[in-house]
């Protein structure tokens, strides 16, 4: 078993000497292989020196360095991309996770996880801009989901390779890799991990962060849901508007013939038109992305189910 930590950097010079130094010390202790990929996601500041001085007195430490900056989600992806590691861990660049924690994630994962999730139970973030938010958000992309984790935002997290090897990050999209892999029938866990105060450098984020996510998770929520199946969600509104359009021009003619409410006066009318305009839309979009589907499925050749096991199929 060997791990590979993959850390996203990002104006951190001040944390990278005391990152590695803590990693080591937490590592060396367990007798295992690892690697440490650091992603300098384009920093303007010394960080890319700091890490070339430390990788050229340790192999372990691999260096990618990115031409400008692509965010952490790129970082993490690429840091995952590289790694060599059957036991994969990101953890944040600031200092904010602790190394530490890192031989109970992977007892964890031994207990038959896929994924261990860490969870900032002791969260040392301001409470208005982070944690209020957070909590929201946790709850919500629980739900949606059906994953349920505390701290789906916490970027030190356990996961066994095969789980990556299928999934693509967009967006913002790497909290959301517990989801992803529970949709191929990753088995996930949540253990409480330390947390610390931001000591050098600053956040990267502020609280329009909380938009992004939760526009990511439409996306995320649609690909779980119906990414084989677009018309089964479009074509049910399509047919829902069309009905209520009907039911409204129906109302319209029943007013004209019993009521002598002329047409041209009656708002129904207006309603009418824009229920049955926006249901074709609806069933036509939903058209247009079962022809997508197909697209992005066969295209790549990928299959629409996950196999567990195979017996007697070679
Ligand atoms: N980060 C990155 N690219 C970015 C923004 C952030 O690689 O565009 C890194 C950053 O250096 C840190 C981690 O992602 O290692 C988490 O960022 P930060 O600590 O600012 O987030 P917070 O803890 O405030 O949520
Ligand atoms: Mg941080």
């Amino acid at each position: 078993m060997n791990f590979s930590i993959v850390v996203p950097i990002y104006n951190e010079e001040d944390n990278i000497s005391d990152l590695y130094r803590a990693i080591i010390t937490a590592l060396d202790a367990t007798d295992t292989d690892y690697e440490i990929i650091m992603v300098d996601d384009g920093s303007a500041d010394g960080s890319f020196s700091a890490l070339k001085a430390i990788a050229a007195q340790d192999l372990r430490v691999k260096v990618i360095r990115f031409r400008r900056n692509f965010g952490q989600t790129a970082a993490m992806s690429a840091g995952f991309d590289a790694a060599s590691g059957d036991i994969i861990i990101p953890m944040d660049g600031d200092l904010q996770n602790d190394p530490a924690d890192i031989p109970r994630l992977i007892e964890k994962l031994h207990e038959g996880y896929d994924v261990v999730s860490g969870w900032r139970s002791d969260r040392k973030d301001t409470f208005v801009t982070r944690k209020i938010p957070s909590i929201l958000a946790n709850a919500l992309i629980s739900r949606l989901t059906g994953v349920h984790l505390h701290d789906y935002g916490c970027t030190l997290k356990a996961y066994r390779r095969e789980v990556l090897d299928g999934i693509n990050l967009y967006g913002e999209m790497h909290r959301f890799v517990p989801a992803l892999a529970s949709q191929v029938g990753a088995k996930v866990a949540e253990i409480p991990v330390n947390h610390h105060p931001r000591l050098h450098g600053t956040s990267k984020y502020g609280i329009s962060r909380t938009l992004r996510v939760i526009l990511d998770l439409m996306t995320v929520k649609f690909l779980l849901a119906y990414s084989t199946k677009p018309i089964q969600l479009f074509g049910k509104w399509g047919v829902y508007t069309l009905l209520a359009g009907l039911g409204s021009g129906s109302m319209t003619i029943y007013m004209k013939v019993f009521e002598h409410y002329s047409m041209n006066r009656n708002p129904l009318l207006i309603l009418t038109a824009f229920l049955l305009f926006m249901g074709i839309q609806f069933i036509v979009l939903g058209l247009l992305g079962e022809l997508n589907a197909r697209t992005y499925y066969e295209a790549q050749g990928k299959p629409i189910y996950v196999v567990r096991d195979r017996v007697n199929l070679g």
